[in-house]
């Protein structure tokens, strides 16, 4: 062999070495990202198998215990009970309401934190409301913002519904959401609050727990605590919340029958154009839920307990047009249900934020007249 022919030989085997190499990797840019079109198309025929369609009240009732059951089941295996026990750490007098810090046990190993507002001069037990905050963390929720940029967000958004609602009347109780703040253990990357929603979501699925099961878990004890409460009301207990709350206080009603009804800001929508196909913290997931339900479906299954959706209609994470037809099934689904306006809607000129137009109107409608000192 000469050396013409040897060159030719080793550039014809190279040729043919690199060849499946070339098609198999491809350099940056020579083709299309194609993982967000994937997995639309993967996603493309989940539909949910337990989706609401129009039905008498039997058969509505029998849909309802089916979807409880399965909602149940997705939303995790619970801790081990533990007796209520509560310390009690911290007591601030406001112009109108004290807020105590306490800890509730909620599990063996775990202290639930807790800032517990009393209006002043409760004279009878009043309707308390359980209070969820979103991936801000507890402190602009509780007008305690640690800078200029979160004290105009707890103005601008309205993040502040637990001090509001005790302004008017309304004992509150805001959960320190856990995974989040003094709660936060392995720091999520990346993120400058203090939050471990990435491991309490890991390991919470790894041991066949869910993030939003847990955290439901403990506004169970929450509500425990408030029930061996004077000053609260046993029968008139909610729920409010916003964002990562709002998901919470979507979830809340189905695994606790002691809410009597649900404030969800910022977090209705559909599974497919929210949480699926925009950016949302992993705490978010709920394994598997889009071949069962869709969100709608998750609140018709407490139907007719009183809800009240709160959406700002430019909501950038939680699609308004998919909010007003899941609001628009609700209606049918509280019709047959007997109850038509137990369901309602603050569709506000907004973005992802809380909202007052309604909310105080709607807790005076469904937990009766003068059911708290107002003072508005
Ligand atoms: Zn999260």
């Amino acid at each position: 062999m000469n050396r013409m022919t040897h060159c030719l030989l080793s550039l014809i085997s190279l040729a043919v070495a690199a060849s499946p190499g070339l098609a198999a990797e491809p350099a940056a840019g020579d083709v299309p990202h194609r993982i967000a079109a994937s997995f639309q198309d993967l996603g493309k025929n989940v539909s949910p198998a337990l989706t609401w369609k129009p039905m008498s009240l039997p058969e509505q009732q029998a849909w309802q215990h089916k979807v409880h059951g399965v909602l149940t089941d997705l939303l995790g295996r619970m801790p081990e009970p533990v007796p209520l026990d509560v310390k009690w750490v911290e007591e601030k007098s406001f112009e109108k309401f004290t807020r105590h810090k306490i800890y509730i046990q909620t599990e063996s190993e775990y202290w639930a934190p807790v800032y517990y507002f009393v209006p002043h001069g409760i004279a009878k037990s009043v309707p308390a409301i359980v209070c969820l905050h979103g991936h801000s963390g507890i402190n602009p929720y509780i007008r305690e913002g640690q800078t200029e940029a979160d004290r105009k967000k707890t103005a601008e958004h309205e993040l502040d519904y637990a001090p509001f609602l005790a302004e008017h009347g309304y004992v509150t109780a805001a959960l320190v959401v856990r995974g989040w703040n003094e709660t936060s253990g392995f720091q999520d990357s990346g993120v400058k609050l203090p939050r471990s929603c990435t491991h309490v979501t890991m390991d919470s699925f790894l041991i066949g727990m869910t993030p939003q099961g847990l955290r439901c878990w403990d506004a169970s004890r929450v509500i425990d605590f408030l029930q061996s409460r004077q000053e609260v009301d046993a029968d008139r207990i909610g729920v409010a919340g916003l964002s990562g709350g709002g998901t919470l206080a979507m979830y809340f009603p189905v695994l606790d029958d002691r809410v009597k009804l649900a404030m969800i800001a910022g977090a209705f929508s559909s599974y497919r154009t929210s949480i699926y196909s925009i950016q949302h913290c992993v705490c978010n997931c709920l394994p598997g839920v889009m071949q069962h339900v869709d969100m709608s479906d998750v609140v018709a299954s407490y139907a007719p307990r009183p809800v009240l959706l709160i959406n700002g209609v430019n909501d950038p994470i939680f699609p308004i047009a998919q909010a007003q037809e899941g609001f628009a099934k609700l209606q049918q689904v509280y019709k047959v249900a007997g109850k038509p306006d137990n369901i309602e809607a603050d569709f506000f000129d907004g973005g992802h934020a809380w909202s007052n137009r309604k909310s105080l109107q709607f807790l005076e409608e469904h937990f009766g007249p003068g059911a708290a000192p107002s003072m508005k």
